[in-house]
């Protein structure tokens, strides 16, 4: 078992990769404490998770249900050896049709609630501990409609290379997960009908190197490593998993002859 006798907490962990990733460390042997703000998915989660498991509704964005939160699991589990910032939304910002609010709430969840989750969890973490932080392919690849959370995925890349410096005196590594496109409920909306979402996913897998979307679970094991002493030199690194769709475009079917 790969996090035996280990701690961890994921933020947005009543859904898509973060209960991936849940699921995964549990069976790995670790303790896990789940956040979220949907109270009916985390108890769900919980109960599927069993008793090595806490569920903790917390908006991420609220710095004190943040910190109130990670005491819960110290008190429940111990100190954290592992945090995994997932919890993130989309939002549709495209230029000529967003507002402020629009904007900055997503940035405000992708970004800042990110700085300050791990803040909060600073003084829990034991020395040595991996932090993962949920990045995405969009900071890199202009899709357009996608300003603002373009700019909050690209600001925790640069974020986690400061914080894995100033966190290296003790031992703790920063890294990011980079998923390409993943069959979760963050694509529920992304098109008007069924019909359109299915030309959708075709559309991103006929643009994926590899030819496929990817399931929660293939992120997740992405993150095992790097929570795992597995990474134990792994330090500011940033994982894509993307079927290629950042590293080798020209591979794609669509550019097959
Ligand atoms: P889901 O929508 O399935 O999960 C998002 C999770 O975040 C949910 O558990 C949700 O729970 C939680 N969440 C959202 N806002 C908040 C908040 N303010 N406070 C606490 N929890 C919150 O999407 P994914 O699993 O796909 O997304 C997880 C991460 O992966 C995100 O950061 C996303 O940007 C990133 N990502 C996803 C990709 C994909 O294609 N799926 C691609 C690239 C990156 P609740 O609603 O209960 O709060």
């Amino acid at each position: 078992m790969r996090l035996a006798g280990k701690t961890a907490l994921i933020t947005g962990g009543n859904g898509g990769i973060g209960l991936a990733t849940a699921r995964l460390f549990v069976a790995e042997g670790a303790k896990v404490t789940i956040t979220g703000r949907n109270r009916d998915t985390l108890r769900e989660a919980a109960r599927e998770l069993g008793p090595n498991a806490l569920a903790v509704v917390a908006d991420a964005t609220d710095i004190a249900a943040t910190e109130a939160a990670i005491k819960q699991a110290v008190d429940k589990f111990g100190k954290l050896d592992v945090l995994f910032a997932n919890a993130g939304i989309p939002g549709n910002t495209p230029l000529g049709g967003t507002t402020l609010a629009g904007f900055e709430q997503v940035l405000r969840t992708n970004l800042t609630a990110v700085f300050f989750t791990v803040q909060a969890a600073l003084p829990y973490l034991n020395d040595g501990a991996s932090i993962i932080l949920n990045g995405s392919v969009i900071s890199v690849l202009g899709n357009p409609g996608y300003s603002a959370y373009a700019a909050s995925k690209a600001g925790v890349r640069a974020m986690a290379r400061v914080m894995a410096s100033e966190l290296s005196p003790r031992g703790i590594r920063v890294n990011v997960v980079a998923p390409g496109a993943a069959r979760t409920a963050i694509w529920k909306g992304a098109a008007p009908t069924a019909e359109a979402f299915t030309a959708l996913e075709q559309r991103i897998a006929r643009s994926t190197p590899l030819g496929r979307i990817a399931d929660a679970d293939q992120i997740a094991k992405t993150v095992l490593f790097l929570a795992s002493d597995d990474a134990a030199h792994v330090q500011s690194a940033e994982i894509f998993v993307d079927g290629g769709a950042t590293g080798s475009p020209a591979g794609a079917p669509i550019y097959r002859g």
